[in-house]
């Protein structure tokens, strides 16, 4: 038997109306967007649809999605390509200390290109103050980058309000919504952003396709050269298969979003308290209020996360984002919110998605429980 998925936020699977949508054009449909043929046109008018249907998701026109090969594509254009569009005359950038490594390690390189970097705290729940934004604005700051939700602990950032201090002093802002898009509302006009980033296979789209949006006018120059694809900012022969899934998805996502985010709401609910109830001390790490409705970061006291996830063979989690798996040195996230040293080795982070069901919460949150007895009390 299969443990219980409580991974989503690494990657969800793929919703079998979206591999339904994507099947006639890894066979038929084979055509090149870029021909003029009829085959081309068809391919053309499956991302002309794909298009509008990421648009419908966050609230932009269609013209302003740029496709991309993931999400980590999405934050180094971004990044790189503001960067390069108005470095000349401004050289200063923001961020904040919790940000994924795809958003902060193509800033440190443009630090080690010559940038000034202002890297932000956050506070014990993983939120950046608006009032740190504006004391470090400064009138060459060329961007801030701040994102909408984390990937660990899933706290929620002010970016409305991050962006209007942003825009009062000139700056361009960018959000990373990899995590919240699809799970709580995205509005692109809401939330004031020239950009941000969407990643396919965190909202039921396969892996390898992603998407940057893009305000009109923004200045940004690619940091990569070709031919004129996604309007040269993302040059290469798109992957119409893969970007008709995400839209599909992205239809879906939109569709299902108030009720879902309900129910999931009431399963994190439940999962805690279950988990609560059998273990004395258990610590949740993040905002209780200002969060995603699917991401559940927890401390087990005494043991650590990663124990705990091996001994409870009935749950598949992580301690932390997937790209960190493989070490236990503890989570960077956590690490800038400032947990205890016992707190930040016994994190586990569990998160739910459409699939999970009350039946899976209770498995897991008895497996989880049995595991920190056996860990706890030898
Ligand atoms: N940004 C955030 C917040 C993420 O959680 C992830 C994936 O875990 C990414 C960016 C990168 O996504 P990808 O690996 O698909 O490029």
């Amino acid at each position: 038997m299969m443990p219980v998925y409580l991974d989503y936020n690494a990657t969800t699977p793929v919703d079998p109306r979206v591999v339904e949508a994507m099947l006639p054009h890894l066979e038929s449909r084979f055509g090149n967007p870029s021909s003029a043929h009829p085959y081309g046109q068809q391919a053309k008018q499956a991302l002309d649809a794909a298009r509008a249907q990421i648009a419908r998701l966050i609230g932009s026109a269609p013209g302003e999605i740029v496709f991309t090969g993931c999400a980590t594509e999405a934050n180094n254009l971004a990044l790189l390509g503001v960067a390069r569009a108005l470095g000349a005359r401004k050289r200063h950038l923001i961020t904040d200390a919790a940000e994924h490594p795809s958003v902060l390690n193509p800033l440190l390189r443009l630090r080690d290109e010559g940038f000034e970097l202002t890297i932000l705290p956050v506070d014990g729940t993983g939120g950046v103050n608006p009032d740190d934004v504006a004391s470090r604005m400064r009138p060459d700051t060329a961007l801030v980058s701040i994102m909408h939700a984390n990937n660990e602990t899933g706290t929620t950032q002010p970016i409305a309000e991050i962006a209007a201090i942003a825009h009062a002093q000139g700056a361009l802002m960018h959000s990373d919504a990899s995590q919240s898009a699809g799970k709580i509302p995205v509005d692109v006009d809401c939330l004031g952003v020239d950009l941000l980033t969407l990643a396919g296979h965190k909202f039921y789209a396969p892996k390898g396709v992603g998407a940057l949006y893009v305000r009109r006018a923004t200045p940004i120059v690619s940091p990569m050269a070709g031919a004129d694809q996604e309007g040269g900012l993302r040059p290469g022969t798109e992957s119409v298969p893969l970007i008709v899934g995400m839209g599909v998805a992205a239809s879906l996502a939109k569709k299902s979003l108030p009720e879902e985010g309900i129910r999931l709401r009431t399963l994190r609910g439940l999962l805690h308290s279950r988990i609560a109830d059998g273990v004395p001390g258990l610590m949740l790490n993040g905002s209780g209020q200002s969060t995603l409705p699917n991401t559940l970061n927890i401390s087990f006291p005494g043991i650590t996360g990663w124990r705990l996830l091996e001994t409870a063979q009935s749950v598949a989690a992580s301690t932390g984002s997937a790209c960190h798996a493989s070490g236990h040195s503890g989570s960077p996230v956590l690490i800038a919110m400032g947990l205890s040293p016992e707190r930040l080795s016994g994190a586990v982070r569990l998160s739910l998605g459409r699939y999970t069901t009350e039946h899976e919460i209770e498995r897991a949150a008895d497996g989880l429980v049995t595991a920190w007895r056996t860990l706890a009390r030898p």
